[in-house]
């Protein structure tokens, strides 16, 4: 079984627009994120936070996945050390990490990912995210992801999900080539591509 993951951000605009697209796409049983003053007030299996400051809370309100380490995070100065904290924390809730890597444009992506990747990461989920590729219509195709893949899967034995400007043309190119599922930002919000793009999986 794929896992798709709707990275919402901060969108839609207001709540009653969230909880229709809610409505709207929870019959896929995907991963949904939405905006963090929304998240405790959907009812759903598959919650995810995108980030945290109390992994206990998200816990307790029987949130199950949060992203770590997600680029826009990083941007904001997240570093190593604080990433491989929240991950310890969020495991040690119980809460699913999905710890997102990937280098920026012009870096060596295996090198980056190798200094990105932890120790000790049972129950993670990796999400392979080229910077580049995340919001800019321009993805890394399959085939190249799949490298870095190739090269995750030799170290650890987790799930790895691609994200990066997917839509629902070549949604299915990732997963047919191995990964274990998709991070989808933009396209999570267009119920037509995002219903397709869950249909893959
Ligand atoms: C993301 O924000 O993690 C992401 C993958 O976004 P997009 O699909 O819009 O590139």
């Amino acid at each position: 079984m794929k896992l798709i993951v709707a990275n919402w951000k901060s969108n839609p605009k207001t709540l009653a627009q969230a909880k229709k697209l809610f409505n709207a796409v929870k019959e896929t049983n995907a991963v949904i994120c939405p905006p963090f003053p929304y998240l405790s007030l959907f009812k759903y299996k598959f919650l995810c936070a995108q980030d945290y400051l109390s992994p206990k809370k998200l816990k307790d309100l029987g949130i199950k996945y949060v992203i770590i380490g997600h680029s826009e995070r990083r941007a904001l100065g997240e570093t190593e050390e604080v990433i491989e904290k929240k991950l310890r924390a969020a495991l040690k809730a119980g809460l699913i990490p999905i710890l997102c890597v990937g280098e920026k444009k012009g870096e060596n992506a295996k090198r980056v990912v190798t200094k990105q990747l932890k120790k000790n990461l049972k129950n993670t989920i990796i999400a392979y995210e080229p910077v580049w590729a995340i919001g800019t219509g321009n993805f890394c195709s399959a085939n190249k992801a799949n490298k870095v893949r190739e090269f995750i899967k030799e170290k650890l034995d987790n799930k790895i999900l691609y994200g990066g400007s997917v839509n629902s043309k070549i949604a299915k190119d990732y997963l047919k080539i191995g990964f274990d599922g998709l991070l989808i930002g933009g396209a999570s919000l267009d119920v037509e591509e995002f219903r397709k793009i869950a249909k893959n999986a």
